[in-house]
């Protein structure tokens, strides 16, 4: 892509956000109108943006096993490969358990719940929290073609580090394969460029269809916990982000956000970091510099299991959630719902609104009421598309500290004026 057209294309689709956004809350003042809401709203809009998140979706599964056999493959150590993966596991977590010790120092200080009226909460029906032991015997796939129909990231990840071990460990036969799949890597990025294209108008429906269900009135009576999680969110995004990179890795913040921009509006306007793998994929190797075999592997394994967004978002509810009822929370309750959320977000993919099913995790644990997601459940959808653009870019910022700290990020790309 070049210069002009990147730009260019970042401008359209902030053009289809902002559009959207403007003419879904219209739509959303102006009330039911049958025409408005059959056709335009569930008709044109509805159609457009689940084509357009299908088009991202249908994606995933084939370029990041593609992507993990080409980078791992062309690791001429392998070694490399356990220490690459257990630092950025590790860096994943360290920012899971941050974000969230954050939210919940924050959401104590500030007392969203405190003096709310409880209205009466509609009911949420929880999902169990999966044994720690299911969690991880379920990374391990039983049948990889099952795993791919089923779209399990790690099982696919798991499945794809093994055949690329393989085969550069397999001679001629391996590398025979292994200039295939290079080419089929090619071939799939170009789909990805092709598709990115549609983006703009797909951004435009997704936006005007939620914001006309949605609208802004819904955050009124929620505005104290809305706003707190929304803070935490760009503090984390701009400064913990910011600071990692600068300390950790040297890269300048400034030219890691300017190139990144667009990867943060995908993940807001389809709130899920699954379908915006295949751009942020992109960006980050073509845009960051960062080397194949680190991105094709770091950055799915983040769209699962690193959610710094969703943790913020779970500790302040939880502080908001227990002020509400009225139950004191001390510090192992804090403790279990960090290490809860944290774990549960190892285990739970990232599509839209996954992390409320978390949360209901969460509050189990330290014995909340699961009803009680119910009063924030309103705003959920609004605060879902921001920290999904947080979760996103964690993935992103670990990616290019573990990239550069192992040598392996182009500077000349990382600069490059693209
Ligand atoms: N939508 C988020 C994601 O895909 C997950 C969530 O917080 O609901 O990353």
């Amino acid at each position: 892509m070049t210069h002009g057209t990147s730009s260019k294309l970042t401008r359209n689709i902030m053009i289809g956000m902002v559009s959207g956004l403007v003419l879904g809350c219209l739509l959303n003042l102006m009330g039911s109108n049958e025409f408005v809401q059959n056709i335009v709203i569930g008709g044109v809009f509805e159609l457009g943006g689940r084509i357009f998140m299908a088009s991202l979706k249908v994606l995933v599964v084939p370029l990041v096993f593609v992507s993990i056999v080409c980078g791992t493959s062309s690791l001429d150590d392998i070694k490399r490969l356990g220490r690459i993966g257990s630092k950025t596991m590790g860096l994943y977590i360290l920012t899971t358990a941050l974000a969230i010790g954050v939210a919940i120092l924050v959401a104590v200080i500030v007392s969203p719940g405190a003096g709310f009226t409880m209205t009466a909460p509609s009911t949420y029906s929880a999902a169990a929290t999966p044994p720690l032991l299911d969690v991880i015997a379920n990374i391990f796939p039983s049948n990889p073609f099952k795993a791919m129909v089923d779209a399990e990231m790690l099982q696919i990840i798991v499945f794809a580090v093994l055949f690329g071990v393989a085969l550069s460990l397999s001679g001629a036969p391996g590398k025979r394969i292994s200039a295939f799949f290079n080419d089929l890597n090619e071939i799939i990025l170009k789909m990805v460029m092709m598709l990115i294209g549609f983006a703009p108008y797909g951004v435009f429906c997704l936006l005007s269809k939620t914001f006309a269900l949605q609208g802004f009135a819904a955050i009124l009576p929620l505005a104290k916990y809305f706003f707190v999680v929304l803070g935490v969110l760009f503090f984390h995004a701009i400064f913990v982000y910011g600071s990692m990179l600068k300390i950790m890795s040297g890269l300048s913040p400034l030219t890691f956000f300017k190139k990144y921009k667009e990867v943060p509006m995908f993940a807001f306007s389809t709130a899920s970091s699954n379908a915006t793998l295949p751009v942020n994929l992109e960006v980050v190797e073509k845009k960051l510099g960062v080397s194949n075999s680190i991105a094709s592997f770091a950055i799915p394994l983040g769209a699962t299991v690193n959610m710094d967004g969703t943790a913020i978002m779970q500790g302040v509810a939880t502080v908001f959630v227990a002020q509400v009822y009225n139950i004191p929370l001390g510090f192992t309750e804090y403790l279990m719902v960090i290490l809860t959320a944290t774990l549960a977000s190892i285990g739970t993919a990232g599509v839209p609104g996954v992390g409320l099913v978390m949360l209901a995790m969460v509050f189990r644990q330290v014995n909340l009421p699961v009803e009680g997601i119910g009063l924030i459940i309103g705003v959920d959808r609004l605060l879902d598309m921001v920290r999904t653009a947080v979760n996103v870019t964690g993935d992103a910022v670990v990616s290019c500290i573990v990239a550069k700290t192992e040598g392996q990020l182009d500077m000349k790309v990382f600069e490059a004026d693209n």
